[in-house]
């Protein structure tokens, strides 16, 4: 069945094509990605595959039921946008200002669209039941997966698989790790409540600034004196903001920041520390403060015995030269709710396109299409090969 899957992958790849530069010309913010859902939900409505829309908010869940007995297994893309100006020179750029496809979620939809297609012409072959997950919301915090497994729609499911189009690989790389693909990612915002007053009379201040600058350097030995350093942590900070005049000794400081990891235990010895330190460095200035501490995504982590699907697909898979087994990268994913739930892995499909060097979440940022070519053979593969697991 594979081969005549991927011979009509190639014939459809004009439309999806078509349907990928349609999306990115018609980016939505997420959570609100209400047109987007419409355009998914239309398509399986006119193939005739049974759906379910707005589940656990505008996601969108089709199901195809092979006529041979099989696993259910779960085909997730994600199709959010971001707040970005799309500053590409080309004719599919987004028609929405500030808005953008910067992470080729758009990439991710269209190609499962049109597998979907294209696996209905196969029913009579196919083992199974192939539930494609359109989720909206990955890029912002609560996200949509949550959601989405709580509306109970995948109870049933018996794996999932999820790809991301990764434009930092070439094309016919994909890339797996057999446990942690991605981090943790959490959000901490710390205000800082000093006393302002005379820049002249410091002594007569609690000064705000100095509180911070003092936070900021001291939080930066978490991980280079807390944390073991054969274990992944990231403090960064990301904003600053105090002060209102230059002879003015400042009230408040806010101080954000992300923190990455991959094991919740370090995630709890961050935390820990990090208020520590806030608390320490507040008492020796007789200020004091509020911390707000965001627990975001959990890493994903790769079921091994999915991931070895993956690895094992060079040779099922036409125009794979390489698959890599990879350490994490930090950025956080939230697929990694679903493989709290069920086995599954994710992995990245390279997608970089020649000329355009810019990352995912630039205004530059653009993917090689013939990706999605790969991305779209990886997933029905690794769903075949899962059957026999
Ligand atoms: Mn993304």
């Amino acid at each position: 069945m594979l081969t005549e899957v991927f011979n009509q992958i190639d014939e459809l790849f004009d439309e999806t094509v078509e349907i990928r530069r349609y999306l990115h010309m018609h980016p939505e913010l997420s959570f609100k990605e209400y047109e987007t859902a419409k355009y998914i939900a239309n398509y399986y409505e006119k193939l005739g595959i049974p759906y379910v829309a707005n589940v656990g908010g505008n996601g969108v869940i089709a199901r195809l039921k092979g006529n041979i007995e099989g696993k259910t297994i779960a085909l997730r893309a994600d199709f959010d946008a971001l707040p970005i100006q799309d500053e590409k020179d080309v004719p599919y750029k987004s028609t929405v200002e500030g808005v953008m496809h910067a992470c080729g979620h758009d990439g991710h939809t269209a190609t499962l669209l049109t597998l979907a297609k294209v696996l209905l012409e196969h029913k009579d072959k196919l083992r199974g039941t192939v539930v494609f997950v359109h989720q909206h919301a990955e890029e912002l915090a609560p996200g949509g997966a949550k959601p989405i497994i709580e509306s109970g729609e995948l109870d049933d499911i018996d794996a999932i698989f999820g790809t991301h189009l990764w434009a930092t690989e070439p094309v016919g790389v994909l890339q797996v790790s057999k446990d942690a693909l991605m981090a943790g990612a959490d959000r901490f915002e710390i205000h800082i409540q000093g006393q302002g007053g005379h820049g002249a009379a410091p002594h007569e201040t609690k000064d705000s600034i100095m509180v911070g600058t003092q936070i900021v350097t001291q939080i930066q030995q978490i991980v280079s004196r807390r944390i073991s350093p054969l274990d992944t942590a990231v403090v960064t900070v990301g904003t600053f903001h105090a002060g209102s005049a230059f002879n003015v000794i400042a009230d408040t400081a806010v101080i954000t920041g992300t923190v990455r990891y991959l094991d919740e235990k370090v995630q709890q010895k961050v935390i820990e520390e990090l208020e520590a330190i806030i608390n320490g460095v507040c008492q020796s200035f007789h200020a004091t403060y509020d911390l707000k501490y965001e627990k975001g995504y959990p890493p994903v982590i790769n079921h091994a015995d999915a991931a070895e699907v993956i690895l094992n697909m060079k040779d099922t898979v036409p125009g794979i030269d390489a698959i890599d087994e990879v350490k994490p990268v930090m950025g956080g994913e939230d697929f990694a709710y679903y493989l709290h739930e069920k086995p599954g892995a994710y992995f990245f499909t390279g997608a970089n396109k020649p000329g355009n060097d810019y990352p995912h979440h630039h205004p530059k940022f653009d993917f090689d299409e013939e990706a999605m070519k790969i991305a779209a053979k990886s997933l029905i593969a690794a769903y075949e090969i899962y059957q026999d697991k």
